[in-house]
């Protein structure tokens, strides 16, 4: 048997030689499964990656179900059951703050997981909201800052418009109006989120911009507001 190839044949078969140790490296970062071993959990991911519809976020982007669980799986974030209580009556990943700056890495090798509250095992609609809204988290929509109000506020809408949930109420709330935004967290009992800063430091001129458009403080400059405000060039 005469093996003859056409030299351009031959080439594309080096090519993908060669393209293949490249390609090996890429997967080790770049997974192409999700990092789940849970059979509800991981219908929950799939219901996630068949959402398509594009939710409108504060920017005028959009953001689809689909877009998160590829994050999920490309950041190889393991999703397993909080059943160390790690996360209280709730569910989450542990954020790691050294004074401004945070990450979701403990420093310890690995992807540290998203944990899901047991009790949402018996709501599979309730279980593909909880993991749009952590794995909105854990893409760092405003950086590597503490979390705040109104990254609380986007999880919460996306993973509602995704999941059809009729909770929490949305109304006509501006979220970048930050009195909208504290009684939007009243009207929808998540005091607990009141801890938080408002808004992360990339939003605040937004938030300044809205607010001086609509009143009497139109043009007084955003110093005379007090220390809490940051101004534009303070912000990365
Ligand atoms: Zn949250």
């Amino acid at each position: 048997m005469k093996k003859i190839m056409p030299i351009g044949l031959m080439s594309i078969v080096v090519l993908g030689i060669v393209s293949y140790g490249a390609f090996f490296v890429k997967t080790a970062g770049a997974s192409t499964e999700p990092n789940i071993q849970d059979p509800m959990l991981l219908e929950a991911w799939t219901r996630l990656y068949n959402h398509h519809d594009p939710v409108q976020l504060w920017d005028g982007s959009t953001l689809t179900g689909r877009d998160l669980a590829q994050y999920l799986m490309e950041q190889a974030i393991p999703v397993v059951w909080d059943t160390g209580h790690v996360c209280g009556n709730g569910s989450c990943s542990v954020h790691y703050c050294a004074e401004e700056t945070c990450t979701y890495e403990d420093g310890k090798p690995g992807v540290d997981p998203i944990l899901v509250y047991p009790t949402k095992a018996a709501d599979m609609p309730s279980l593909v909201a909880t993991l749009a809204h952590e794995i909105f988290h854990r893409t760092q929509p405003f950086g590597a800052v503490p979390a705040t109000r109104f990254e609380e506020y986007w999880a919460f809408l996306i993973a509602a418009k995704i999941s059809n949930a009729g909770w929490p109420k949305f109304g006509i709330y501006d979220p970048l109006d930050s009195g909208h935004l504290n009684l939007w967290i009243k009207e929808n009992k998540l005091d607990p989120y009141f801890e938080l800063p408002e808004y992360p430091a990339t939003i605040v001129p937004q938030v300044q911009s809205a607010y001086m458009g609509s009143d009497q403080f139109n043009g007084i400059p955003a110093e005379a507001f007090g220390p809490s405000q940051t101004s534009p060039d303070e912000t990365k």
